[in-house]
Order: C-alpha cells, then structure tokens, then sequence
C-alpha cells in the first residue's frame, strides 16, 4: 500500500513515528545513518587540479613560459629556473584566490538554506531543512517551501503551488485524508506534499515520507542544477576594461621592445623582458581579486548578521538612497504586551511586562478580577479562542512560538486565570479564516457546550469597525449608530496615540446548520466586543541608525500595516518622522495614481495601514524619482516588491521562503539597524576595490614607463626581466590583498550615496592612477640614470637601484590608496594586514639584494649603504611630495 492509500494511523506505524512527539535524537541518529541527508545531490564541481592548471592558461602567461623554455635551451638555466618558479607561486595565489572565493560563496548558501519547523522529542524546532530525515514531523504555513516530500496529517485550508513539479500554477487544495485511484499522478496527490513545492495558502502537518534524492523533486533533480555564478555590475565593468588594458599593455610593451632593438639592444634579451613586463603589466588577476574582496566582504556582513544571497546586492547597497522598512519586528521589538483593554466604554490597564503571565487588571486605581467583568472576560476569552500562540519558557525566560500579536492576546488571557485547555472544553473549533495582512482580519467558527456556534473574528479596529453593525455595550447588544462608532474611534485613537498597537475583538451568532464558505460572507455584521492594546517597545538602536543613515543621505521610510496614529508616535520617537514629512495611509494609495504618488513620495516618511500590495507602488514610484530602493518584507505578498526593489531585503527569522527567495539580502535577526551595516559594509567593499585597483593598475603604468622611457632615452635595461616579474608577485599582490581588507574611512557614512551610473575611475581615480604611476616611473629611472651614469660599467648596480627605488615607491605609495583625500588622513597602523604585508615586501627585497645565493638569481648586487639615502628619498617623492600638493586634486 501507498502512502496516500494509508490512514493515518497506518501511516504512523509504517513510518515508525509518533504524531505527538515527533522523532527522538536516537532515532533521528539511527535514521539519518540509513538515509543520509536531505539534500539533492550537486552538479559535477570543478575539481582542484583543473583550476590550478586554469591560471596558466593565460596567453602571456604561456608566451613567458615559451620564451623561458627557450632560455633554457639557450643555457640560461637559473633565469629559467626562477621565472618558471616565480609563475608557478604566481599560479598558486591565483589557485588559493579562487578557491577562497568559491569556498566563501558555497557558505553562503548554505547559509541562506531554507528552515524547517520540526517536530522532536515533543518539541517544535527550526532546523536546516538538510537536517530532515524520513518520519520527521513537519509543520509549514503559508510562504513556506515544503523541505522534504510529506504526506499530510493535518490541513487548514492548505493550498500548495506544485509548478516547479507539474508545471501547474494553480494552486491544488491539499487534505488530509487517505485517497484511493488507480493510476495516480503527482498532480492527484492531494494528501501528499512534495519538497520544493509552495504553500501558498493556510497551514499544515505532515510526517516525512522520501528526503534527498528519493524525493519526486530528487528525481528530476539533474534538470534543476542552475550552476549560474551571477557577476556584479563591477565585475562586468571591470572584465571589458580588463580587455582594454590588456590591449594597452600590449601595445605598450611591443613599443618598449621595438625602441629596445631599435636602439641596438639584443632582440632575446628584449624579447624576454617585454614578455616579463606584458605578464607584470597586465591586470589579469584584477577580477579574482576583486571577487576575494566582494566575498570577504559578504563574510564581514555575516558577522554583522546580514546574508548577501546576490553578489550584485553588494555594490548597489552602497547606492542605496531609501530604505523603506516594515515597522513590526524590524524597527520594533515585536514582543508584545496588552497594557490596555477597552469594551463598552470602560476601560482597563493591566500591568507585567513582556511574555510574563502574570499580572493584574485595574479599573482606574481599583485591581479587578476579569471574572467579574462580563465584557471583559469575553474580550480576553475570545481573544485566546481565536489564537495559535504557544506560551514557553526557558529557565526564566517566557516566549512566544507563533505570531507575537497572538501572544500578547494569549497572555493578556492567562494573567486572567484563563487557558487554552480549559477553553477547549467549552468550545469546539469548527473552521478558520487564516489571518492575512490584507484582510488584516482573522475569524473562527466555534461551537460551544449548548450546541450553540458562532463567529468569533479579531483583527484592526478600523477595518472591523467597518464590518460591525453592533456593539456590545454595558453588557447589552446594540445597534452600531455613529454616535457608538465615536466613541470606539476616540479609544483607538487614544490607545495609537499612545503607540499602541491595537487589536479588535467581535463576534456573530450563527443559526443552526447555517454554512458560510469564504470570508466575505463570515465578516459582516459583527458585534463589536471591544480592543486590547498593546506595546511593542522600538528596538534600542534603531534610532541611532536611523540618525546615521540620515546622514549618509540615505532616507528611512516606515511601511507598517499598523494604525496611522500608532504608526505616527512610532516614527516620531524614532526621528523617522519630522515636521514637514507627510503620512500616507493604503486609502490615499488606492486613490493615487502612480503619477500623483511620485509627485509627493518624497515628502512622505510613514505610510500606514498599507497592504503588501502597494508596496509595489511605492518602490515603483521612488524608483521613478531615481532613487536606489532597499525595501523590507517577510510575507508571500511582500514578494513581487523585494524582488522590484533594487535591494530586496527579507527577515531571517520571520521571513517566508518565498520572500527570502526574492530578496538579495536577507537579516538573520530580522533588524533595521542591520541595514545600515550591511549599507556601511556595502560602501566599503567599493571603496576598498576602488582602492586596489588604484594600486595596482598606478604600480603598473609606474612599471611600463620605467621601461619605455629608458628605452626612449637610448639606456640599458633600468630592470632584469626577473625582477619585474619578481616586483609583480610580491610587491603588487599582498598588499593589494590587503588593501581589500581595509576598514572603512570614518567619512564613509556621511558622504551621499554613490551614483550607480558612476564608474569605476570616476571621483579623480583615473588621474591618480597616471599621475602616480607617472611619478612612480620617472623616480625609478631617476634613481637608475644617477646610478648608472656614476658607474657604466656596473650595469647590475644600477638595476638593483632601479628595483629597490620601484619596489619602495609602491610600497609607500600603497599607504596613500587608503584615503580618497591624502596618505597623511589616515593612520598607517590603521589596517594591519598592510603593515604586515608591506613589512614582508620589504624584509623580501632586501633578501634577494643582500642573500648571496639569490643575488645571482635576481641579478641583483649590494647596495652602498650611501645610495639607500637616495632610494629612500626618491621613492618617497611621488607620494608626499609631488603627490602631496602638485598633483593632487580636489575630490569630493
Ligand atoms: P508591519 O508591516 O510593520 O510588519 P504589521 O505587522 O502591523 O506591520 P500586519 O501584520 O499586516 O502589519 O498587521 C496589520 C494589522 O492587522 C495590525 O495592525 C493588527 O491590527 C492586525 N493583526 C495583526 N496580526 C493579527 C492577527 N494575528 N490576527 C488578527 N489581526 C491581526
């Protein structure tokens, strides 16, 4: 028997399960051993070897190899030997770069892997869906991504979207009970759910029936393998303008070589250094560099608790312009507690704080046992009923599984004396309408004791108000008439203005055997109970954020479903929202066309009682006054605007799958001021590779002049061919990398954000570039001619002038790249890893000039302690002198 023919005790022995507790450790253990994980297996990896050998397959790369095979043949054994090691170590780097990146990519994947709820040891859990195994009992709602294949157990209203199996995208209502056909299809399946499928409407139980690649979605798993590694913006910009400097440095070092023979050098020796030089010259590792940075940088941000789930998102999260953020949970704590309860025009206070059940109730200064209080007693009954909220608590702590409002009614209940279990006895649930944040409503069916049943619904006072066409008033039923609507007005009004967010609570006797089917016909003609208010204390650091991301000209909206008076005190102690800023709500929205809202958008800094929906319009419409949109959301409907929005943000607790699945980043603690560090982390990163690239393409244009200009001038070779290969591994690389590891300037955060037009030279990177490559150059050979001229027949001591003078240029020049004003704004000591690497380039060059061993390796000699007072001084020039005043321009 299948199991979807099985009933569910069947089911439950086959599986050797238990319904009510889940699986126990031991037997996840024993399982998990036979089964394996829950994961589809991956596509063919590149392996190891390949990649090593890819970072030879360069064409210079090769030319040089050629060209050293050749002096091999011709004798020169050692020149050979070390250009051939110097490319190998070239190689190496190039091989631990990438993988670095790939390693630092595949985690995050991993960490932006979907969570399931689970069932064990009695206990529901949220675990890596990997960690599924056959038996588990697993819970999902709408939003969620079924993480193995099921078979249901329990269904409200359960509704999955199975396309990415059937190619059906309408959504196939699920049960709960056992189906018998003949020849069934995946389609048919209605008790059974399958991994990867969405839940698109209500909720549901199932017991784990297939994981892994024995899932239906396992099965056509090869046909899933997307191996799409996406690049970003600058990656591109960066891949076509490595084209052209290739070219450039090409052309360069052919001028180099054809002036060297021209000018009666040996056509060999030429040949070998301008090959050395177009393998020096060329930026080839610029793209692996600049994915280590992006990659570092993401690791960054997990420690800031943000997950980057799109390369891209990096580079447009230091553009962003506007934040629009949900307020319930991400600017607030989302633990809520009802301090304040309202019925027939009386009102309550209760007092305890956070999930703690206890507390007391008062009537003005009087305690009062809600027991006594008919009204009263119903609005905290009915509240409870009309709940899924667990009460739990660890060592000290209470919290709440399920949704938070739900656990503020909850415990508002208990501190009453009233329980779910007691209620249980008295009403029986028949059907439910699932809460959803455009009806902003939810609603039971409940039958009590006497056979009696009715319509219990709670949800925003305004949009209930609306449904009702009675109150309960001083223990009576009246009919709703304006002058009853006031006062319910004035104390929601009273209760928003005190930041609260509220809750309405209303019920409809139901005739016997009348059947209502949708929720259209189930929420109308209420009778008012009454409202429990609630506070949910703003996160302490969110006003911080708020002040810093004002500052770096990035505005913060707050999109809230929540009343526009509560919504309005919220903002305002936050400093979101200010004098001359408007307040929109979902009916201005629904009245606005696009034109009209992106004629105010701009003014306005709260908008309330929105649906999911019009957050669509409102990116849209920022994005139509150009502005770079990062937009918050964790529902089912909240995706279509994170996935429009330029940066698509979900929660990582709260979120859907669905919404992470659409957004770019994702915040592991559901929290505003996160925002603002991955922002800050954002504009660094682009900093930081604006930085290097600085670096290195100025060390390199320093290196071609050097040659061409002494070419030019009719002299020797400034520099061996090993040592500008040498100056290319050791002097560009590691400090280089290490740039990409600065930490930000303390401006970072007050400039406007970046244009994402602008381009990669934009702001006077490309005259720092020439201008210090430039004087890098002219120096170097400066250093050489002096030397040369002393001495003429002592080549190599003017080489190693030369080399010493080059390496010491760019190592000093390297500190001036930290800054975007002058070397002199930032400490040195400020990043380490420079020191360091700067430290070892130097240790470095003095081993291959003073090691005799080496010295015949790199055709290197001593130098006169004497000269060191001229190398120092020359290539300390470009950068504080010349590069100090002269030549540097004013950026902003
Ligand atoms: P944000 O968009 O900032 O997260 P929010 O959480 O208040 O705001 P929704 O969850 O859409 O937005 O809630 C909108 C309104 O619906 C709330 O103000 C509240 O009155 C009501 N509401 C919220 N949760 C429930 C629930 N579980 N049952 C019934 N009504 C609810």
């Amino acid at each position: 028997m299948k199991f979807h023919e099985m009933n569910k005790r069947d089911v439950e022995d086959h599986l050797k399960t238990n319904f009510q507790t889940g699986l126990s450790s031991q037997e996840v253990e024993k399982k998990r051993k036979k089964f394996g994980f829950n994961q589809l297996e991956e596509g063919k990896k590149q392996s190891a070897i390949l990649l090593f050998f890819q970072q030879f397959k360069d064409f210079m790369v090769l030319v040089l190899l050629a060209a050293t095979f050749i002096s091999g043949l011709m004798g020169e054994y050692i020149d050979a030997i070390a250009i051939i090691s110097i490319v190998v170590i070239n190689g190496c780097l190039g091989f631990f770069q990438e993988r670095k990146a790939e390693k630092s990519l595949q985690a995050l994947k991993e960490m932006s892997a979907p969570q399931v709820n689970v069932l064990r040891d009695g206990q529901w859990l949220k675990i890596p869906s990997k960690e599924v195994t056959v038996g588990d009992i697993l819970k999902f709602e709408s939003g969620d991504r079924i993480g193995a294949d099921v078979r249901i157990i329990e269904s409200v209203n359960l509704e999955i979207e199975e396309s990415a199996l059937t190619g059906e995208s309408v959504p196939v209502t699920k049960t709960d009970h056992p189906i018998h056909v003949d020849h069934v299809s995946l389609g048919d399946l209605e008790n059974m759910a399958f991994m990867g499928t969405l839940v698109t409407r209500g909720n549901g139980v199932g017991v784990v029936t297939a994981i892994g690649m024995s899932t239906a979605m396992g099965q056509i798993a090869d046909m899933l393998q997307n191996a799409e590694t996406m690049m970003t913006p600058l990656q591109r910009r960066l891949e076509q303008l490595g084209k052209i400097l290739i070219i450039c440095a090409l052309l360069l070092t052919v001028l180099v070589v054809a002036i060297g023979v021209m000018q009666g050098h040996d056509l060999y020796t030429m040949l070998l250094a301008g090959v050395s030089l177009a393998v020096a010259a060329i930026p080839e590792g610029l793209p692996a560099i600049v994915t280590v940075a992006l990659s570092l940088g993401v690791q960054r941000m997990i420690r800031k608790r943000a997950i980057v789930r799109k390369l891209p998102a990096v580079e447009t999260l230091g553009c962003a312009s506007v934040i629009c953020s949900d307020k319930t949970g991400t600017m607030t704590q989302n633990k809520m507690t009802v301090t304040s309860l309202w019925s027939g025009g009386d009102t309550w206070k209760v007092t305890g704080t956070g999930y703690n059940p206890n507390g007391q109730f008062y009537a003005g200064e009087n305690v009062v046992h809600p027991s006594d209080e008919k009204s009263l007693y119903q609005l905290l009954t009915f509240g409870l009923l009309c709940n899924h909220a667990e009460l739990k608590r660890k060592e000290d702590e209470f919290y709440i599984n399920g949704d938070p409002t739900e656990g503020a009614l909850l415990v508002s209940a208990l501190k009453a004396g009233l329980t779910r279990e007691g209620l249980r006895k008295q009403f029986t649930i028949e059907k439910e309408f699932p809460f959803d944040s455009t009806r902003k409503m939810m609603s039971i069916i409940v039958k009590d004791s006497h056979g009696k049943r009715f319509v219990i619904t709670k949800g925003a006072p305004d949009v209930l108000t609306e449904k009702s066409t009675a109150i309960l008033w001083q223990k009576r039923s009246e009919v709703f008439t304006s002058e009853y609507k006031q006062e319910v007005q004035a104390a929601i009004e009273g209760m928003a203005a005190n930041a609260l967010r509220t809750i309405a609570v209303a019920f409809k006797p139901l005739s016997q055997g009348e059947s209502l089917q949708d929720d259209l016909e189930i929420e109308k003609d209420l009778t008012l109970i009454g409202l429990q208010g609630m506070i949910d204390p703003p996160r302490p650091e969110v006003k911080t954020a708020v002040k810093e991301c004002r500052e770096a000209g990035i505005k913060t909206i707050m999109i809230t479903g929540d009343h526009v008076i509560t919504a309005k005190a919220i903002a305002s102690t936050l400093g979101i929202l200010r004098k001359k800023d408007q307040v929109l709500d979902g009916k201005d929205l629904n009245q606005m066309s696009l034109e009209e809202l992106e004629e105010v958008v701009e003014n306005v800094s709260v908008f309330a009682r929105v649906s999911p929906e019009h957050k669509l319009k409102i990116v849209k419409a920022l994005q139509n006054k150009g502005h770079v949109v990062a937009m918050t959301g964790d529902g089912v409907n909240d995706a279509p605007a994170i996935k429009a929005a330029d940066i698509g943000v979900a929660m990582g607790v709260t979120g859907t799958d669905v919404a992470k699945e659409a957004s770019s980043l994702v915040l592991m603690d559901d929290n505003f001021a996160t925002i603002k560090s991955a922002i800050k982390e954002g504009r660094n990163i682009y900093e930081n590779i604006r930085k290097f690239i600085r670096y290195l393409l100025a060390s390199n244009v320093g290196e071609i002049l050097v040659m061409l200009f002494a070419m030019l001038l009719a002299l020797p070779l400034p520099l061996a061919p090993i040592q500008i290969l040498w100056v290319n591994l050791v002097t560009d690389g590691l400090p280089a990398m290490a740039l990409g590891l600065d930490r930000p300037e303390e401006n970072v955060m007050k400039r406007k954000p970046r244009n994402p037009k602008e381009g990669v030279f934009a702001r006077g990177l490309a005259w720092k570039v020439i201008s210090r490559g430039f004087l890098i150059g002219i120096t170097t050979l400066i250093a050489f001619m002096i030397t040369y001229k002393q001495n003429p027949d002592h080549l190599e001591y003017a080489q190693t002038v030369a080399f010493a003078t080059l390496v010491l240029a760019q190592l000093i020049h390297v500190f001036d790249c930290r800054s975007e004003k002058s070397i002199f704004s930032r400490n040195p000591f400020g990043n380490m890893y420079l020191v360091w690497a700067v430290l070892s380039s130097f240790i470095l060059m003095f081993v291959v000039i003073y090691v005799p061993s080496l010295q015949p390796i790199f055709h290197t000699v001593y130098i006169e302690p004497r000269d060191w007072l001229l190398i120092f001084g020359l290539s300390a020039l470009p950068t504080f002198l010349l590069a100090g005043s002269l030549f540097s321009r004013k950026t902003k």
